[in-house]
Parts: structure tokens; sequence; C-alpha cells
């Protein structure tokens, strides 16, 4: 049903039953719903209504003002998915219409769209996962190392161009382990992406360090070069030199890094890339996480691939990946005995979980091209709405779109963020709003935070604006369609849409 569709479910009462069976015919929802010249909701008219008024007997060319039948179950536009999920099943109902606070009809929702959830990232498994798992399982591998986790390693590192990679149980331990590695200890100051996920972040100060936040650039997202030029700057006029950069690719993109490189080398400080999120994409012909000292990936449930959980850290000095690998198996030193000199973790990707991410390697440029995909189709379809503006693709960046997200760049903007989640979720559709900045976060407050420019805080307008659509590659063209028409009817009804 496309935003044309659903206006084309109203009917005027004078409707005759046979129009409104051949109305009921084109528009294939199985409900039309009689307004009158204000849009208020009279009533619904579904098949059984149109089939037992015909064996009461009235007439084709009856009106439907005459069918008997009391006024429609309806919500508002405050009521969950699970309030409408709750009126269907108490009145035995399959459609029940929104109105909004001036009682005019503006939506409808359906049973079928609520028996299927349309996720924002859900796990897409190729063909040979399964069999490379039961590979472990017959060869006895199920202990944590093996042979999947050095081939995973070896594949991983071959496809992103770096010399060495160390599986880890999840990419906050390959962060925490790559933080460590680069010498973060108490008393330290690192450099930070503000607008992330957490786990950017928080290893910082779980090991005694202090979180320096550095704005996001408005093209792009990821980390503003003049955010970190005024960071380094002002750092350097205190004396201080950070230890480390956390640089995050946000969505599935690389940051600026031919800009911020040479300000981190020039600074002396080494780079910890976050790329997460950025598994597959590349910066002219680079791929993501090439860029860093050290960089790290994640093979959560969410992610382009994954493991169920992990992660992996990689970089092309073999004596730190190496380091990488005793830390997170407990830092044994190499004796018969339990010899321990430093302090290790428990953080070593298992070999069953690593055979799955083998299989998932082999399918990841297809994952690339149907997440680019997914992106170009809300592009078109939605290129005409005012005030939203998509995430850009920076000159010489290939991004996954591992996550397709845009701004609403209009007044009260977090308003109608909420407003348009609230509208998503009603259908069953899972949406999210772009992560909010770490220096926003009760977490970290008090913490240091450098604007993009003097007064212009880009990763809040980001967040507050800021939208992330389902963008999972296992989306098939039908629940594509649909949350097309669904972002226009919504958007519509928050005014962006002519
Ligand atoms: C997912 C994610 C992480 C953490 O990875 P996990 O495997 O969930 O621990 C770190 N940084 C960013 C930017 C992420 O999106």
């Amino acid at each position: 049903m496309s935003p044309q569709g659903f206006e084309s479910l109203l009917v005027d009462p004078d409707t005759t039953l046979l129009q409104a069976l051949s109305r009921l015919d084109a528009t294939a929802q199985g409900v039309l719903l009689v307004t009158d010249a204000s849009r208020q909701l009279l009533r619904t008219i579904t098949d059984g209504d149109l089939r037992r008024a015909t064996l009461a007997g009235l007439p084709p060319q009856a009106a439907l003002a005459s069918l008997p039948g009391g006024p429609a179950q309806t919500v508002g536009l405050g009521a969950s998915m699970h309030d409408v999920l709750q009126l269907m099943d108490a009145r035995r109902i399959d459609h029940v219409p929104v109105l909004d606070e001036q009682g005019r009809v503006v939506d409808l929702v359906t049973r079928r769209e609520l028996s299927r959830r349309t996720y924002l990232s859900s796990p897409h498994l190729g063909d040979d996962e399964a069999a490379l798992v039961r590979e472990a399982f017959e060869s006895n591998w199920i202990a944590p190392l093996g042979p999947h986790v050095d081939a995973f390693e070896r594949e991983l590192a071959a496809y992103v161009g770096v010399g060495h990679a160390a599986a880890t149980s999840s990419g906050t331990a390959a962060l925490h382990l790559g933080l460590r590695l680069l010498g973060v200890g108490p008393g330290d100051h690192v450099l930070c992406s503000s607008l992330t996920f957490v786990a950017s972040a928080n290893p910082i100060r779980q090991l005694g360090a202090t979180p320096v936040f550095v704005d996001s650039e408005p093209e792009g997202w990821s980390m503003s070069p003049a955010a970190l030029r005024a960071t380094l700057a002002q750092l350097g006029r205190e004396g201080l030199r950070p230890k480390a950069a956390v640089v995050v690719n946000l969505y599935g993109q690389s940051a600026r890094m031919h800009e911020l490189q040479p300000l981190l080398d020039e600074a002396g400080v080494p780079m910890l890339e976050d790329a997460a999120e950025s598994l597959g994409a590349t910066l002219d012909g680079r791929p993501s996480g090439s860029f860093g000292r050290l960089a790290l990936f994640s093979f959560n449930g969410n992610k382009i691939i994954t493991t169920s959980g992990g992660g992996m850290l990689v970089g092309d000095d073999a004596e730190l990946i190496a380091h990488a690998r005793k830390l997170s198996t407990q830092a044994r030193e190499p004796a018969r005995h339990y010899e321990h000199v430093e302090d290790g973790y428990n953080y070593r990707l298992s070999n069953v979980l690593a055979g799955i991410g083998r299989g998932q390697l082999r399918v990841l440029d297809q994952r690339v091209r149907r997440r680019r995909e997914i992106y170009a189709h809300y592009a078109r379809e939605l290129a005409g709405v005012q005030g939203l503006r998509w995430m850009g693709e920076p000159a010489g960046h290939m991004g996954t779109r591992w996550l397709s997200a845009f701004t609403l760049e209009l007044p009260e903007a977090s308003r109608r963020r909420d407003a348009l989640l609230d509208f998503l979720e009603r259908h069953n559709v899972e949406a999210r709003p772009v992560w909010k900045p770490m220096h926003l976060q009760p977490l970290y407050a008090g913490s240091r935070y450098f604007p993009h420019a003097p007064g212009e805080d880009v990763s809040r307008a980001l967040f507050e604006g800021g939208v992330c659509l389902p963008s999972g590659s296992n989306m098939d063209e039908a629940q594509l369609a649909h949350v097309c028409e669904l972002l226009l009817r919504g958007l519509r009804l928050l005014g962006t849409v002519r």
C-alpha cells in the first residue's frame, strides 16, 4: 500500500456497496475507512460487512451510510504497538485506525504488519557457517582455542590488509586490550569520538584514564578534523599529550583518516581505530581498520557480520598483536607451570564462534552490496522529503551503509524524531535514534568536549534529529517497500512532506 494507497482507503458515506467492493479489491487491505469531509472516521468497512449486507438483501446501489454497525475501534497517536494488539485481540479485529488529536483518521495499523517485525539489523547467516561449526564439533575443538580461531584471524587480517589479528570475545574486549597495549593507564588523557556507542569510551575510564570527547563533522558524521585540531592545540597549551585517540568509523563508514592521521602523527598520539561498525568499508580503496596503529572490529549480533558475539584486534605490529593474544588468555607466561607476571583477561574468542565468523567473512561483500542497495532504495523513495538529510559519503569514501541514517533538520527536531520512531514502532518496525553523544551522557558528565566549531555542536544536532532505519541485509523487497511507505506516511504526518 503506497502512501497514496492509504489515502485511497478513505471513502465517503455516499459510496455504494458496489463501489466499496471494487475499492476493497483494488486496495487489498481488507478494510476501508468511511470518513466525512473533515476526515472524521464514521466507521470502517470490511469484506465481512459487505458480505453480510448483501446476504441481508441490501442492493448493490445502497450507500455505505445505510449499513448497520457501530463506530470503529480506534487508538490515538500515543498508542503503542502493544496497545493496538490488545485492542485487536479483545475485539477480534484485524485493523485499527489511528486518530490525531482532532479526531481525524491519519493512519491504519493492520494485524498483518504486527505479525512480522522488521528489525534494525539482525543476524544473516550464509551457507557455510553450519558446516564450519559442525567441523569444530566433529574435531572436538570445542575448547576456546583451535584451528578456526587461527584461520579466522588470518582470513580477517588478509581481508583488511593488515599483518596480524587477535580474535576476542567482543569488540569491547578488543578495545580494552588495544588501549592497554598503547600504554593507557591511570592519569592519562585519551581522545575519543563523542558520537558513538558507549563501548568506545568505557574502557578508557575503566583503565583509570580520562576521556576527552571530540565532535563530529557534519557531512560524514565521524570525528571532525577541525575539532581534533582544536583539541590537540588546547591540550598542547596545557602541556598535556593524550596517550591515544579512539577514532570511531560511524555507521559503516571510515572517518576522514587523511585529515585526522596527520594531526595525530604530528602530536605524537597513536590512533586506536574503532572499526566495529565499518568492516567492509574503504577509503580511497584502502580497507577500514587498516589506518590505526591498532584497530578493532565487532561481530556482535547487530553488526554487518556476526559470530553472535566476538571481536578482533588488528594491526601491523606483530609484537603488539602477540601481546594481545597473551593478555586475552590470562597473560600466562611460557612455562610448564602457571606463571604470571602481567595482569591478564579471559578475552579469547572460542573456536566454535570463530567457525561462524569464517563463514560470515565469505559473504561479507554480498552483505555490503545489499546494505548499500537498501540505502539507495531509501534515498530514492524519500528524495522529495523536505528537511531530511542523509549521512553523506564524502569523496573517496565507500561505506557499507551498515545503518541507513538521516537527520531531520527542522525546528523541534527531537520531538519530531520521537514521533516518527513511535509511529514506526506502532507498525512493528524497529528504528532507533542516532547514538547519544558521550558528552551528553550522565555517565560522562563533566568530561571535556571540543565542538566542530565554536558554538556549533554537530553531534548533539545529529542526535536530536537523527534516525537509523532498518538496514539488515536479510530484509526482503516487500519489507523495504513497506518501511518506505510508512516513512512517507509518518513524515507527512509530521508535516515534512509536501
Ligand atoms: C558494537 C560497537 C562496539 C562494541 O562491540 P561489542 O562486540 O558489542 O563489544 C564498540 N564500538 C562501536 C562503535 C560499536 O558500534
